[in-house]
Order: C-alpha cells, then structure tokens, then sequence
C-alpha cells in the first residue's frame, strides 16, 4: 500500500511539479528569471541554417573533436588515463586541458539528447570511468596537478583549477539531466564538497584564488540539481571575495597578471566598466547573473545592468566579437591580455576576439534575458551566433580560429609572437578552449531558440524546427516553425497542440528588423509590433493557428559611433543578423584588400548560392579599387586618389577563410559622391 501511494504521489507530482527539469540551466525553481530555460531536447532544429549546422556539428565536429580530444594529438583523454593509472606516460596539453574535455563530453551530451544514439552515450560513460578513477580519495581532480612533480594543489592560481571546477560541474550536471543517471554527477558532487571545505572559509591563502571563474556556474547548476544550499553560498561567496582583498603580490598569483586583468580591483557590485581578460570576464558576469538568479539581490543585478551596457555598447565589435586587444593596459595601469581595453577603442587587424570570449558574450547575454525578458539580449545572442561565434570554425567543421579580428592583411603580424591569431583555421590549437566551447553552443542552440514566460512562451531565435515542451503550468505546446532565416525574413509558427486557456506567445522583433509584420491566420495583430522588443500576444491559441512574421531583410550599411576612431569614415555591409566582408578570392588577382572601398551609392543586391561555403546569401555591389596606392612611408602627401570599379560580391563574415589563405576586411572606407 504504501508503495502504491509513493507511486500515485510521485505522479502527481510529475504531473504538478514545474514543468522543466532538463533545462539547459536549471531554473524550474529559480525565484528571480523571467524567461526559463526550455528542457534540452525540447526544440530540434528541422531545416535551414542552423539544421545544417547542427547536422556538421553532429556528424564532424563532434566526433571528429572527440577523435582528436581522446588520441595522442589531444592528449586529453590519455591524461585522465594516466591520472587513473590505467596508463604509463606524463601529462600533456594546457593546464585546462581536463576542462576542455569535460566541454566536448557536454557537447556530445547535446547531440545524444537530439538523436538518441546509445553509442555516444556509451562512449561518453565509458570516459567517466575513467575520469571517476582519476579522482581522488577526497575528491580533488586535476591532471595537471595529479601528474606534475613540484607542484601542489591550489597553490597558484594560474594553474586553472578553477576553471576545470566549472566545467567538471557543467558537464556532470548536463549529463544528469540527460541521462538521470548519477555516475558523472557524483563526481562533481565529491569534488564539489572539497571546494567547499577549502573555499568557503574566508582566508587570505585563497581570498582571490578563484580567477578564471567558470565554477560559478557550475556550482550555481549543482546547487539547482541537488538542492544542497553550500554550492550557491560558495558560488556568491567567489562572487564576494573578488575585490575585498589588497591587490599585490602573493605566493598563489605568481606568473600570471593582477588586478584589472583578473577582476579583483574593483568589487563586482561597484563595477560599471567590464575589464581585464574578456574570458575570464564575461564567465565571471554570468555566473554572476545565476547567482543573482537565485538570490534576486538588486545591486548584483544593477552591477550585471551596468557591465552589460558597457561591453555591448562601448567595447563590442559589430559582429558581436568582444576583447579587443591581445595586449595592453587597463585605466589603473594593470597589464591587460587578451581582453578588453577602453571604451570605443576598437582596431580592426588586431582585434583579438578570442572565439570564447565571443561565446561567452553569447552565454552572459542568455542569462540577462532570463533575468529581465528583453529582447536586445537575444539580439546579441543572435549577433555573436551568425557572426563573431561561426567564425570560430570551419564550414566543414574540423578546422579552428582563436582570434577573430575583423580585418586580415597579409604579412601584417608575425605569427611566432601572436601564436593564438593565426591567418587561416588550424585542425588542432594546444590551447583548445574554443573549439569544445564554440561546438557545444552549436549543439545547444535549439535550446535557446525558446525561453518559457510566466504565462507562455518566448522565441528568442528563429530557424527552421520543431518545438514540443510543457509550460510552466505543465501542459504541452507544440509548435513548428518554418523559414529560411536569416537569408530571407519570413518566418510561420503554426501551433500544432496547446492548452485551451489563454497564453502569452513573444515573439522577438530583433533591432534592425524596422517594418517587422505579425499577423494571425492572415490578419494583422492589434498588439503594437516594435523593433527591438517582444512583441507579445495573449489569445486562446487553438490547434492550426498560423503566425506570420514578416522581418524586412534588407542589405544595409553600418558606420560605427563617431568615437571609434578605427572605423571613421568607413562602413560595415549587414543583412539582417548576418555581417558581411570582403575577401581577396572575389577581387582580381592584384588587388590587395587595403585598396578596397565601397560606393556609398552602389545597388547592394542580395542572392542565395546554395553551393558557396554551405549555402550562403551573397551580396553583390561594385566596389572601387584603388590604383594609385600610397607610397609605402609612414606618410605621404596625397593628391586625389585614382579607383576602378569592380563589380563583385560580399561574402558572411563567419564564412571567410575557407576558400585558401586571404586577405578580409569588414570595415571598408566608405565613398560617397557619384563618380
Ligand atoms: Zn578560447
């Protein structure tokens, strides 16, 4: 009998409980987020462009990744093998390397939630055994440390241990919610629980040791799996800690810079200028963001508020990309790599706009749309996606970028010193922390494609799929999508099955889309339909409900705030959420990209071409060449320059580089009287 009851209860409860308990964060009980996370798996990409992506994701990027991840090239694997004692040999790769497999193992994890393939699953738990044998005792796991003479646990924070922490706890916590199954999410918990006994405790050995801070996250996702409170107290108490102690010298901070670099400056509730390492920043704000999730404390959102507007309105790139700089300063004279230098100062070849950096714009941002249910947060999530993100890999999925500047010219840098900005894709980086991070977002992306509201559902991002999950109510929503976004604007929602009540359905008018249409069953809705918001309407949804969206894809020209100094007097070609370059295989031989610029008055003509780099929309403009270059001396006078016109086409910025080395540029100057 009282197994019976137990049964009957625990339906009931399935059946009351919030309706979400695999989202990709975990905020069914999270008291602060306006718009939820869908469970993984919900919403599957059917066609179109991000089909395709994914498609490349789950049949080359990931497996091939994982080829290279658990061989003798990327090492990863061997190191836990030989952590494990399963293996002879010494550790190999990055001090984060641990972390980066654990992002890889996160990835199949999506793919495995799509397609339900038992062998990646298997392949998956095959390597938590192995991880599970390289822990320790009292839960302490990272090869670096596990297989280095010399060096001790939590001794200098640079060694990432931090870092492998978060992403430990990510991945097992994916895994969990996949799989319901506990073997990878023990693990994070034995591990979890020395973090604690070491970190919580307020001491100066370890008051600013948390650096790289991506074990905010993953304890904040731990603490919404298991409940257990210690893990969000030790995620706000990392949060606390940054900026409360002096910053000077220490044992635990040798080799590697302080202050502004690392965030310890300034205390995060006073912070208003987003500064140091881009990474280790915006890893750091939106594990901020789930925190204050969870807390719901004001000066932590107001703090979140103002990093927010500061990166994305004075120190982003038009293709969303984020850190400008490989090397430089901060306002208090802390040495700065690879990170974010002063408002409007935005050079063009040598951006830096680690790959990570971009994504993790991308991951900060998802975070303040579920805090607040704005739409210009998707917008950047939408920017960095088509943009500054793709270009991070290959069109066939097997090749890399860590830098993703916005201009490359030729013979302009010199490799050897700038070993992470390199002129074309390479098939493995030793630092391999894009690549698993950009793969990983690909295979998650159908899960940010919707957020459940209070009363319904919001469409964050559009592309051809098919939604199938449960309100917060829990009654079921299907809805199927169709479009050919981002190369054409129209997109029709039709609403397969629903409640019988009323509910909110917000659809997102993204920024440019002026002129956007949304009509029900043919007719025109009478909420207000407003570029850069939601546009929400509230209405007994019924089984065959037909919603048009009509977004105005124009070819437009885009000149940055006059403070840019890098991009006075030149201007960007966008197509709706799609940046787009000039690259050398499309002008004639001779012509070198610094020779380039556009007509201000020139017809811009967009076509589709289903078999350039995946299938892309091109935009067709004759642009000028110019024949009488500069002389090669600092400066030189100049008379009127001489130009030929050239009838050619602009290709999506993500997609350069894929048709042999070239020379691209986004920003071109801009000319605008008739010739
Ligand atoms: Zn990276």
């Amino acid at each position: 009998m009282k197994k019976l009851l137990a049964v009957a209860c625990a339906a009931v409860m399935s059946h009351w409980a919030v309706a979400q308990e695999k989202g990709i964060l975990g905020q069914e009980d999270s008291p602060n987020v306006a718009l939820k996370s869908i469970n993984i798996g919900d919403c599957k990409w059917t066609e179109g462009f991000w089909a395709d992506k994914f498609d490349v994701a789950e049949h080359s990027m990931v497996p091939y990744m994982g080829e290279v991840l658990t061989g003798d090239v990327g090492h990863a694997l061997n190191n836990f093998k030989i952590a494990a004692g399963m293996k002879e040999g010494e550790h190999k790769g990055m001090r984060w390397h641990d972390g980066d497999f654990y992002k890889w193992m996160e990835a199949a994890m999506y793919v495995y939630a799509q397609n339900g393939d038992e062998k990646i699953k298997e392949e998956i738990d095959g390597y938590i055994d192995i991880i599970s044998k390289a822990q320790e005792e009292d839960g302490y796991l990272q090869t670096f440390i596990q297989l280095t003479d010399n060096v001790d646990r939590y001794e200098n924070r640079k060694y990432h241990e931090m870092y492998n922490s978060g992403h430990l706890l990510t991945s097992a916590c994916i895994h969990y919610r996949i799989t319901g199954e506990r073997k990878f999410l023990d693990i994070a918990i034995k591990h979890a629980d020395l973090l604690y006994t070491i970190f919580s405790p307020s001491t100066k050995q370890y008051g600013r040791f948390g650096f790289n801070q991506t074990q905010i996250m993953g304890l904040v996702e731990l603490y919404r799996t298991t409940k257990d409170k210690r893990y969000l107290d030790l995620a706000e108490i990392f949060i606390n800690n940054r900026g409360k102690y002096k910053v000077e010298d220490h044992p635990t901070t040798v080799g590697y810079p302080i202050g502004d670099m690392v965030q310890e400056r300034t205390p995060l509730r006073e912070s208003s200028e987003a500064v140091g390492h881009a990474v280790l920043a915006l890893y750091y704000y939106a594990g901020a963001a789930d925190v204050a999730a969870e807390t719901g404390e004001q000066a932590l959102v107001d703090a979140l508020d103002r990093l927010w507007e500061n990166v994305t309105e004075q120190k982003m790139y038009v293709t969303g990309a984020v850190g400008q700089a490989h090397y430089g300063a901060s306002s208090h004279r802390d040495k700065i790599e690879e990170g974010f230098i002063g408002e409007y100062m935005m050079p063009n070849m040598t951006a830096y706009n680690e790959t990570c950096a971009n994504v993790c714009n991308s991951m900060f941002s998802y975070r303040m749309l579920g805090l607040h249910g704005e739409s210009k947060y998707a917008d950047v999530m939408e920017l960095v996606l088509y943009n500054s993100a793709l270009s991070g890999i290959s069109i066939e999925g097997k090749n890399y970028f860590y830098s993703n500047p916005l201009r490359m010219v030729n013979g302009s840098r010199d490799y050897k010193l700038h070993n992470t900005e390199t002129p074309h894709r390479l098939p493995y980086l030793e630092c391999f922390c894009c690549p698993p991070n950009l793969v990983r977002t690909i295979a998650k992306s159908s899960a940010w494609a919707y957020s459940l509201s209070k009363n319904g559902i919001a469409v964050n991002l559009y592309g051809g799929n098919r939604l199938d999950t449960k309100l917060e109510d829990g009654s079921t929503l299907i809805l199927n999508q169709v479009t050919n976004y981002p190369w054409e604007g129209s997109v029709n929602i039709t609403v397969e099955k629903c409640k019988k009540d009323a509910f909110d359905m917000m659809l997102r008018i993204p920024e440019w889309a002026v002129g956007t249409t949304v009509k029900v069953n043919g007719e025109a809705v009478k909420t207000k339909v407003e570029n850069g918001k939601f546009t929400t309407i509230n209405r007994k949804w019924r089984k065959g409900d037909i919603i048009c969206i009509d977004m105005p894809m124009e070819t437009k020209l885009v000149e940055g705030h006059p403070r840019i100094e890098e991009a006075r007097n030149q201007v960007a070609v966008k197509r709706g959420p799609v940046v787009y370059c000039m690259e050398t295989p499309d002008l004639p031989e001779d012509a070198q990209i610094l020779d380039v610029y556009i007509q201000g008055n020139a017809p811009l003509v967009a076509s589709y071409n289903k078999d350039l780099l995946g299938g892309i929309t091109t935009v067709e403009t004759t642009l000028l060449i110019r024949t009488n270059q500069s002389e090669s001396k600092m400066y030189n006078t100049v008379d009127k320059p001489e130009f030929k016109q050239y009838k050619t086409k602009l290709v999506p910025y993500y997609s350069w580089s894929n048709r042999g080395d070239a020379e691209m540029t986004v920003f071109m100057p801009v000319v605008w009287s008739d010739l």
